[in-house]
């Protein structure tokens, strides 16, 4: 039988991703939304999240598709009322919050899923099997978007807990940490932050590797034209390119496969995480990997900081 699942948010990506990916997936019932303003069609809303976990005891399992800030308030309610729990990236807006999720979902007996939808890009698990038996020499992100573009409107990004560039350098993080078979760590960081803005438009990042590799990220929210979502990667067996967000993988300058899954709701990131929560309920595990989160606070606390010119929308 599907689980009945409430999502909490109806925003930009519940209504990209999350309503039809659930729509197309006999797992999943979409039985409520909880927002303040946006709902879906022919599904039961709610403005009170109290009010749906009260009055909706059948559904079994909330997904939230909050900005990361607000997002915590409603995680642990959702716990404490007993219902599993699916988190939008990042899984909070601080580590220790994350934590005291986690231990909440422990406590409750119920599951609770920090998800990393890039992770789920078409390429990722062959770039890690492919990394896995080689000496790796560096590694290279570039993660060059036009936030205009990508995220209109979207004030909260400029705020406090909003990370700004790292909201999509998280995601490249998350792939970075899935990937590598030895963990790095932050060793410098620079952070650009537009004089009027709380958070950084651009960072340069430098990790330290185990074995010397060289391991460097750029994020750049002011690109233009093309949009750069790239891995490079040197080891001592062949250089790997991972491109457009995980969806292309090339080796030695051969292309291995490109598949663009996007708006695809049977197949592609969405429908891949929706199926591992599935599992998680099932058997009643936690899947709660926050590096790719340590990364962003590691710069947040390492990094030098140099002002820019004002952000203007
Ligand atoms: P969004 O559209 O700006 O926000 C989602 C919804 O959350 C809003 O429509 C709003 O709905 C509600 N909300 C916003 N601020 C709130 C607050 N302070 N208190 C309560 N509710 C609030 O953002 P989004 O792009 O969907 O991103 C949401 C999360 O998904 C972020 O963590 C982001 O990193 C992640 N994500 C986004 C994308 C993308 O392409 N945009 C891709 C992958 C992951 P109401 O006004 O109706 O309450």
């Amino acid at each position: 039988m599907a689980n009945k699942i409430a999502l909490v948010g109806i925003g930009k990506i519940a209504l990209d991703q999350h309503v039809p990916t659930i729509n197309a997936s006999a797992e999943w019932d979409l039985a409520a939304t909880c927002s303040r303003e946006g709902t879906v069609e022919g599904v039961e809303s709610y403005r009170d999240f109290s009010a749906l976990l009260r009055e909706r005891p059948d559904i079994e399992v909330v997904s939230l598709c909050l900005p990361p800030v607000p997002r915590f308030d409603f995680a642990a309610e959702a716990l404490r009322a007993g219902r599993h729990v699916m988190l939008e990236k990042p899984p909070g807006a601080t580590l220790s919050e994350c934590r005291t999720l986690e231990a909440m979902a422990r406590d409750a007996g119920v599951s609770i899923y920090a998800t990393w939808h890039s992770r789920e890009a078409a390429q990722v698990a062959a770039a890690k099997a492919w990394l896995s038996t080689r000496r790796l020499r560096s590694l290279t992100v570039t993660w060059k978007e036009d936030v205009r573009r990508w995220h209109p409107g979207q004030l909260w990004i400029w705020k406090a807990g909003g990370l700004g560039v790292f909201d999509p350098g998280i995601n490249a993080l998350s792939i970075v940490t899935e990937i590598l078979p030895v963990p790095v760590h932050l060793s410098a960081a620079e952070l650009f932050f537009p004089e009027n803005c709380e958070t950084p438009i651009a960072a340069d990042l430098t990790f330290a590797h185990p074995d010397g590799a060289e391991v460097t990220a750029v994020f750049d929210f002011r690109q233009e034209g093309e949009q750069i979502w790239t891995i490079s990667i040197e080891t001592d067996d062949g250089c790997l390119v991972l491109a457009d967000g995980g969806a292309k993988l090339a080796i030695d300058d051969i292309v291995q496969a490109e598949v663009h899954e996007e708006g695809n709701p049977l197949a592609g990131e969405y429908p891949r995480l929706y199926a591992r929560m599935a599992e998680l309920v099932r058997t009643g595990e936690i899947d709660m990997d926050l590096s790719p989160l340590m990364h962003v606070a590691d710069a947040f606390l390492l990094g030098r900081r140099v002002t820019v010119e004002p952000f203007i929308e």
